[in-house]
């Protein structure tokens, strides 16, 4: 059992950090983060790193997470369409909804999709939408978004997604360049961007291309 407490104890901690955004911090500690991780890591899913979920990818540190929300939401309101690239465990898809947004979020790895829209229907996450495939063009279909959040080291600037921004709208995501990583977020008036650095960062790569996977195969 995982008490409510240890939740409560990851806010604090993300607080003292400097993590200021109430909205946030109160998103973060509805979401029980230990149904996206497996069993046998439920016990550390509330520590200050990042953990694997399989297929050689990770649920993110909760800082990453909260950094990456309070950027989008600075100074704004919640935005109510927002593009995720990369859902991975889904973690941060749920504290995207548990903040008031309609989420359309994509997948490379088809199993982690699988898995991903089985627990988000389980806990209730109802305006979710989750698509296999692969991210780096974004969702025209279902654009335009009043936010982008890559979840993915990105290596290079990806210009088509600005197209699926309105204007007054944010994309976050880290980026690479060379071994190093870091944050950043780009406000978006629909015809410049201006953007904010936020901090070294550690993410797995974005990848080009779809693999399905059968689930419970590769996974570890
Ligand atoms: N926020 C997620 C992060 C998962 S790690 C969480 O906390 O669980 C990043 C995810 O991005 C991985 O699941 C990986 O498979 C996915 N990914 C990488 N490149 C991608 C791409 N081009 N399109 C869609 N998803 C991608």
């Amino acid at each position: 059992m995982i008490s409510p407490r240890t939740r409560g104890r990851m806010v604090a901690r993300l607080r003292a950090e400097g993590i200021r955004d109430e909205r946030v911090l109160d998103a973060m500690n509805r979401v029980p983060r230990h149904h996206f991780v497996a069993q046998a890591l439920a016990g550390r899913a509330y520590e200050p790193v990042s953990l694997p979920i399989g297929y050689g990818q990770t649920i993110s540190q909760p800082w990453s997470v909260a950094r990456m929300m309070e950027a989008i939401l600075q100074d704004r309101e919640v935005p109510q369409r927002v593009l995720e690239i990369g859902t991975g465990s889904a973690y941060q898809t749920a504290v995207l909804a548990e903040l008031g947004a309609e989420v359309f979020s994509m997948e490379r790895i088809g199993a982690l999709q699988e898995t991903a829209r089985a627990l988000l229907t389980r806990l209730g996450y109802r305006r979710v939408h989750l698509h296999h495939g692969d991210g780096s063009g974004g969702w025209p279909e279902k654009a335009p978004f009043d936010a982008i959040v890559i979840t993915a080291a990105v290596p290079c600037a990806l210009a088509p997604l600005y197209r699926q921004l309105r204007a007054g709208s944010s994309l976050v995501m880290p980026v690479e360049e060379g071994e190093k990583q870091h944050l950043q977020v780009s406000y978006w008036d629909g015809s410049q961007a201006r953007v904010v650095p936020l901090g070294p960062c550690l993410f797995v790569p974005l990848l080009a291309g779809t693999i399905s996977v059968v689930s419970g195969e590769c996974g570890g």
